[in-house]
């Protein structure tokens, strides 16, 4: 097995390292190439994403993100910023699927901004639609007065627009992740004003019915995120195109009150995917040692299971993070009275320990 480890800016070399701690405590066969990407792989290549980093992504099986993102570089043309690097990596390799788990610890129920009972023991499941939709639609412009523009007015445009074999392959990951959960998918688009969302609804209700043993139901946008609000745990699977998508997995995530601890992968049609922390670079905490490796640990998790057919080793990772939880270690974003506080690296290793520990034979 192979994996691209491009760590990235900010706190991703830190969390990543945690995580490649994690891979190497499995004692699999994995053989880790670390590139630059982001912020600094433009300091060093003049390019958040130098054709060697996109070289070692091609021919690997799996691409472990950490984060990119870096004030320093919020100024360069858009093409040279430090986000273009995920962006190309999603686009070259094909992946058009978002996959973000939210998931409440019940002994961090406290942290979220809910009531505990609405949120605890969550465990639900935001898929969207990543290379799509307004985002990337053509045409899309401005059209400005002063250069002669009629009706006189400056005006921005863009065009939200889903062929159908585009919904078609995100159903079909909808429903065979709803498959391996609860057996139940929730659409989610404006069908009563788009065009774009009729086609969608449509399209959705025709690939469900290959998947009989799975329930969909549709819902408006923006009645999902007043029932995310309102009773997140009635969702299992939510599906999604790219602009909804893109907030609805921040209200999910959010859900949770600890976005250091939230895992997000992106599929495309094969077993590649790229995975990484839903959080940015968080800038704010780079080099402190503080942040909260979790995320990308759990990252990694998904890495075994859908990219390189471990799955009993991401359930090995899973169960150690519960147990380390449960153990009372934190780091400083999770902290709550009567816990411990423990720093990134210390995190990490109680993670290995974990694992070590329940890989122990039962004494009979
Ligand atoms: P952020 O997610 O980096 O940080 C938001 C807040 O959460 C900060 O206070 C940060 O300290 C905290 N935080 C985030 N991850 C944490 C962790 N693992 N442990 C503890 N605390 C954590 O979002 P932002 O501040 O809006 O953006 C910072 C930079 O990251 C920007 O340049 C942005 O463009 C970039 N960004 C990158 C990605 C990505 O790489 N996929 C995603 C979002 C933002």
């Amino acid at each position: 097995m192979k994996i691209a480890i491009l760590p990235g800016d900010g706190i991703g070399p830190e969390i990543v390292a945690e995580a490649t701690k994690v891979l190497d405590a499995l004692d699999l066969p994995i053989e880790m190439d670390h590139a630059p990407a982001g912020g600094v792989a433009y300091a060093a290549h003049g390019h958040p994403l130098p054709e060697a980093t996109l070289q070692l992504a091609r021919e690997a099986d799996a691409v472990l993100f950490g984060a990119v993102g870096d004030w320093r570089y919020d100024q360069l043309e858009r093409h040279l910023r430090p986000e273009q690097a995920i962006l190309g990596l999603r686009r070259d390799l094909g992946l058009f699927a978002n996959l973000r788990p939210a998931l409440c610890y019940p002994q961090l129920a406290g942290a979220s901004s809910l009531k505990p009972e609405l949120v605890s023991g969550l465990d639900i499941l935001i898929l969207r639609d990543a290379t799509g939709d307004v985002y990337f639609g053509q045409p899309r412009g401005r059209r400005m007065a002063a250069d002669g523009h009629f009706p006189g007015d400056d005006e921005g445009f863009d065009t939200m627009r889903y062929a159908r074999s585009e919904v078609e392959r995100i159903a079909h990951v909808a429903f065979q992740a709803a498959r391996r959960r609860r057996r139940r998918v929730t659409s989610v688009d404006k069908a009563n004003v788009l065009e774009t969302s009729r086609l969608w609804r449509d399209v959705m209700s025709e690939v469900g019915k290959a998947y009989p043993d799975v329930a969909l139901e549709h819902m408006y946008v923006d009645n999902a995120a007043m029932q995310l609000v309102k009773a997140p745990k009635a969702f299992d699977v939510v599906v999604t195109g790219n602009m909804f998508g893109d907030i609805l997995s921040d209200e999910a995530a959010m859900l949770t009150g600890s976005i250091g601890m939230l895992p997000s992968a992106s599929l495309g049609a094969g077993k590649r995917g790229l995975y990484e922390p839903s959080h940015g670079s968080a800038p704010d905490i780079a080099g402190q040692g503080i942040a909260n490796p979790l995320a990308t640990i759990l990252s990694a998790a998904m890495m075994l299971r859908f990219s390189l057919a471990q799955a009993d080793a991401a359930d090995r990772i899973e169960a150690a993070v519960r147990d380390v939880i449960a153990s009372g270690l934190r780091t400083a974003d999770i902290h709550a009275a009567g816990t411990t506080r423990v720093g990134t690296s210390a995190m990490g290793d109680a993670v290995v320990a974990a694992l070590r520990a329940g890989q122990l034979p039962v004494e009979v």
